[in-house]
């Protein structure tokens, strides 16, 4: 039996269908709601690993939703989005989501984003003791001397580059919207100013990525973000 359990968030009967088939042919253990007041209690009372959540429920938004499960829960979040729009997926990302998953979906994407949440829950549960190094496959930093290394060769990493590195580091495994990496790197001055920080990204992936023109690392979402990946 797999170890994890999932809360699945669906008004829908036919997807809600789809999702638990799939969950429960993969050997997943998973409850449903189908709003957004019954999903907020269930987070509470039995603690899921995962939560996949449909933003479009009867009595709450889904991003209200997961407004007030972050008031006590970092419990990764995989949104479904049935809007082809990014506005509500950057929303709920800034919202506190992890992830997201877009209508008409298939079983594939649906087991692939949570194979990636698996991996993002085993890092937070094996950063619970906070690390001054990080590393992941080739890529090591060292927070204390504010070094970044690939194979054991220091990267030459402008202060930028270096930040932005290690934002991407400590999320790794979570989709980060624009609006959030700019805000964090350059502060609100720089709001959103996504022309920059795609030239910062392109050259601190230049660097970072062997070959550049595949990314292994830092995974690029269109309209919404960027991810780190974690390298198993
Ligand atoms: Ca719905």
């Amino acid at each position: 039996m797999n170890k994890f359990q999932i809360l699945v968030v669906e008004d829908d009967a036919p997807v809600r269908n789809l999702i638990t088939t799939t969950l429960k042919a993969h050997d997943y253990r998973f409850t449903a709601a189908v709003n957004g007041s019954t999903a907020v209690m269930e987070a509470a009372s039995r603690n899921p690993d995962i939560i996949l959540l449909d933003l479009g429920l009867p009595d709450l938004d889904g991003v209200e939703v997961i407004r007030r499960i972050r008031n006590w829960s970092n419990v990764p979040i995989i949104v479904i989005s049935a809007r082809s729009e990014d506005s509500d997926k950057i929303e709920a990302l800034d919202a506190g989501a992890d992830d997201y998953l877009t209508k008409p979906f298939s079983v594939d994407e649906l087991l692939a984003r949570l194979r990636v949440t698996q991996r993002r829950l085993a890092l937070i549960q094996s950063n619970s003791q906070p690390s001054a190094v990080y590393e992941n496959g080739r890529l090591r930093i060292d927070y204390v001397s504010g070094c970044a290394y690939l194979n054991d060769e220091e990267m030459h990493l402008t202060p930028m580059e270096y930040r932005l590195l290690c934002l991407l580091a400590q999320n790794t495994g979570k989709v980060l919207t624009h609006k959030f990496i700019t805000q964090s790197v350059w502060g609100s001055n720089w709001d959103n100013d996504v022309g920059s920080l795609r030239v910062f990204m392109a050259t601190l992936r230049k660097k970072l990525e062997k070959p550049p023109d595949s990314p292994q690392y830092i995974q690029t979402h269109i309209g919404i973000g960027y991810r780190m990946l974690k390298i198993e």
